[in-house]
């Protein structure tokens, strides 16, 4: 995948800005390790809020829990993540560098893509309005063997990789003539699969010390304790438990910034369902996450649902909500149905019943799950890179601003004195005081004001508020509007009660 300029300057606003930087940056970094900075870590803290306010605190009948990372390491033999969470690795001989074979072989297809994309504009730029780009994709001779070598080339892979057919991925490698992208050399190494899951050990002594994974997903521990919650809760099926927290997966591919971490926060809700309803949750469900994350206001179209076609064995259906990245489309969300499938491993793997008595059935059963789960900062990555703007002003002058959705902005309300004198940093460090209960507000009296304004517009604060020798008199500020840089003039006692109106995640949620 190419880093666009696009995605360049995600990265080194991300760094210049203080939200994320690079985890051990002084020893020259950790490979797919982030540290959020001061700014990231409220953008990152109001997403997490939002998600959960939405799940947890609007749903009478979902909960949530915070498990612990680490688990019996029976857990991941009865999630099937010793024997099958691997993925597809390979080496090239010469650069010694490791890829995975299923991400070569899709950039390789995503680079027919863009042969295709570049046919469409041409053509679009040749038949100006009379283009039909759906009669174009189905009737330019030269476009429709770009998608079916596409598309065979994927099916080819899935199939392989579904039955482990290793020899075949590395023998479609070797067909497509794919190259290291770092060298170019075409030497592999044969195709190995390579366990994701991070081990340690628990306990001192080298004899006794037991064999522990980092959890590689936050679901397992809101299986293993659905009895627990459900008993000391009382709760009646359908019902959801929520859990927000870090997981660890040891990536291959780990050039993609925040898309792809080792170590990363997840934000999962397993609603526990009777048999035979799960089709109606699923699609419900499909529809709740669409609407939260359309709520943002980021734009409808950049989101699409890709359904998986190859299904895992033990689940029903699954699909992907797929935001437009600075690279493209890719997973941001996965809803599943999973069937009976994790309880009823545990049920197994523990001896120990994990039902549910259901009584107006008036039986007990397993319930089947379909599960919702996010990563948070992939959702980081998509508010924020979909946010940075850059524009021309009318008098020719540019400004970077992060339009990021008001209620997520890390400062909600910047407060300048014009000047430092003449009692108004007073002033408007009495505005600060007043209103930090309430909200996150900062205070700045350095440089000149149309100075603080581009710094405040970088960092997304949806409001700034000058106080200025007419403030004294007349108890009134400007306040000046970030994505249409308006400004107007209103009385200080005026402020809070337009920032609850302008700021309230309550509004939004209520909308959901
Ligand atoms: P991918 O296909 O991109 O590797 P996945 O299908 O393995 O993702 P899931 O296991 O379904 O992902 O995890 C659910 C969510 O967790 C994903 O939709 C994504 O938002 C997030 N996620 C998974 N792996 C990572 C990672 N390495 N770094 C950051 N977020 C991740």
């Amino acid at each position: 995948m190419q880093q666009t300029e696009n995605f360049k300057k995600v990265i080194s606003h991300a760094k210049e800005y203080g939200f994320i930087f690079q985890s051990s940056e002084i020893y020259d970094g950790l490979s797919a390790v982030y540290d959020y900075g001061q700014n990231g870590v409220a953008l990152k803290k109001n997403i997490r809020d939002y998600w959960w306010k939405a799940m947890v605190q609007l749903h009478e009948n979902i909960v949530g829990i915070d498990a612990a990372i680490f688990m019996h390491p029976t857990t991941w033999k009865a999630s099937g993540h010793v024997d099958a969470f691997n993925d597809p690795l390979i080496d090239n001989k010469d650069s010694k560098k490791r890829y995975r074979a299923d991400v070569l072989i899709e950039d390789y297809v995503a680079k027919i893509e863009n042969k295709i994309n570049k046919e469409i504009s041409k053509a679009a730029k040749r038949f100006g309005t009379a283009f039909n780009k759906d009669q174009f994709l189905t009737t330019n001779p030269r476009v429709i063997d770009y998608q079916t070598k596409a598309k065979q080339i994927i099916k080819r892979m899935s199939r392989s990789i579904e039955n482990e057919d290793l020899a075949d991925v590395k023998a479609l490698i070797e067909e497509l003539e794919i190259a290291c992208p770092e060298s170019g050399s075409r030497n592999w190494t044969d195709v190995k699969q390579f366990n994701l899951m991070f081990g340690t050990k628990l306990g001192a002594s080298v004899d006794s010390a037991m064999d522990l994974y980092l959890r590689p997903e936050t679901a397992q521990g809101i299986f293993v304790n659905f009895l627990n919650v459900q008993k000391s809760g009382r709760m009646k099926l359908p019902f959801g438990i929520a859990q927000i927290g870090k997981a660890f997966r040891n990536e291959i591919v780990a050039r993609q910034f925040i898309f792809r971490m080792r170590e990363f926060e997840q934000m999962e809700m397993q609603f526990f369902i009777p048999p035979g309803t799960q089709k109606e949750w699923y699609e419900h469900w499909k529809e709740k996450r669409l609407k939260w994350h359309q709520s943002l206001g980021l734009g409808n179209e950049q989101y699409r649902f890709h359904d998986h076609e190859k299904l895992a064995h033990y689940a029903d259906a699954a699909t992907d909500i797929e935001f437009n990245f600075p690279f493209g489309f890719k997973e941001l969300e996965g809803i599943h149905s999973r069937s009976d499938f994790d309880l009823g491993n545990h049920e197994k793997f523990a001896g120990k019943k994990l039902q549910y008595f259901d009584p107006e059935r008036n039986e007990n059963y397993v319930p089947y799950v379909v599960e919702t789960s996010i990563g948070l900062d992939r959702m980081f990555l998509a508010v924020f890179s979909k946010s940075l703007t850059e524009e021309t002003l009318k008098d020719g002058s540019s400004r970077t601003v992060l339009k990021l959705p008001t209620v997520l902005a890390p400062n909600q309300l910047a407060v300048f004195p014009l000047v430092k004198k003449d009692g108004l940093p007073e002033m408007a460090r009495k505005i600060v005081d007043d209103l930090k209960w309430d909200f996150t507000v900062v205070y700045d009296e350095k440089d000149a004001v149309g100075r603080r304004y581009r710094r405040q517009d970088a960092l997304g604060t949806p409001f700034c508020v000058t106080v200025d020798h007419q403030s004294i008199k007349d108890l009134t500020v400007t306040i000046r509007e970030r994505d249409h840089m308006t400004q107007e003039r209103i009385p200080i006692a005026a402020l809070e009660k337009m920032l609850n109106e302008q700021l309230s995640m309550s509004e939004l949620l209520k909308k959901l």
